[in-house]
């Protein structure tokens, strides 16, 4: 289980959030089993969608990451809801690459160019959708340019992820912040500081520092109050009829296709070890599904 913190400042216009994500990241290991710069790249995007997760309205509302880049990596997709669950997946889990000169994993490079898109879907006709390219495959400059260019809010992230020698996560977090709209000159210069001064958050983490003390760094100077904790965990909500839908949205020639050559199907899960078995009759049964669509 990870806590999310968050505070607000007196006036309504500074918000932030910290997430101590290392249980979460560390259950992807588990189920993934990644490389490091692999497990680095999906645990900054699992953090960050457990951050945004964390600030929907709705219990019901999702919203879900998408990072295509041209790297080794493939696609990175992550999902995180209203009620605190988040999951992630990756398309190459084995992804081993060089450290950068400075000794830290190439996530960059492993992401490449390409683009971010986020889906929110909270509860309406349809879904938002917003997409930026990526500045630079590194996740949080990435998230922090679609806020600026998709959304026009100020914002200022910091993820961060060390693996272990037994490629173990020691530490994984994020900070979050936002400025609203109508916020002083002043306060943005006041916490462009604050948030410069800091160090990177596995780093904070690392020497001990507490959520509270980095939120309390990130305020300071201004008045604020702690909102409400989320708590966020690594947990899949797939179901049975979930991947009767999906097997459904294939189509009719592919369903065929199992049913007289594979003679049945097994789905895994993308984001949890669970399978699904189907028999040829079963996919009978989802064809004319498929057929009545
Ligand atoms: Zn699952």
């Amino acid at each position: 289980m990870s806590i999310i913190k968050r505070a607000i400042d007196a006036q309504g216009l500074v918000r932030v959030s910290f997430i101590d994500s290392r249980d979460i990241v560390q259950k992807a290991v588990d189920i993934h089993n990644t490389t490091p710069v692999v497990t680095a790249a999906l645990g900054r995007t699992l953090t960050m969608a457990a951050l945004i997760g964390s600030g929907m309205k709705s219990e019901e509302d999702t919203v879900s990451t998408f990072i295509k880049g041209d790297g080794p990596i493939g696609t990175i997709v992550c999902t995180a809801d209203g009620k605190g669950n988040v999951k992630g997946c990756v398309a190459n889990t084995q992804v081993d690459l060089p450290l950068k000169s400075n000794g830290k994993l190439d996530v960059g490079k492993a992401v490449g160019k390409g683009t971010l898109a986020i889906t929110m879907d909270l509860g309406l006709k349809e879904p938002y959708v917003g997409q930026v390219p990526l500045v630079t495959g590194e996740i949080a400059e990435d998230f922090t340019y679609y806020y600026a260019k998709s959304q026009q809010i100020p914002t200022a992230i910091s993820l961060g992820v060390l693996v272990d020698t037994d490629y173990s996560v020691k530490q994984a977090g994020g900070l979050f912040v936002q400025l609203m709209p109508g916020c002083d000159d002043e306060t943005a210069a006041l916490i462009e500081e604050n948030f410069t001064a800091l160090k990177p958050v596995t780093t904070m983490l690392e020497e001990g520092m507490s959520p509270d003390l980095i939120i309390t760094s990130v305020m300071a100077g201004l008045f604020f109050k702690d909102l409400d904790d989320a708590e966020y965990e690594y947990r899949c909500d797939c179901s049975r009829e979930k991947i009767e839908k999906a097997l459904i949205s294939l189509g009719e020639k592919e369903l065929l296709s199992m049913i007289n050559e594979d003679h049945g199907a097994q789905v895994t899960c993308r984001f949890c070890p669970e399978v699904y078995q189907f028999t040829e009759y079963e996919l009978g049964e989802l064809l004319k599904k498929a057929k009545a669509k």
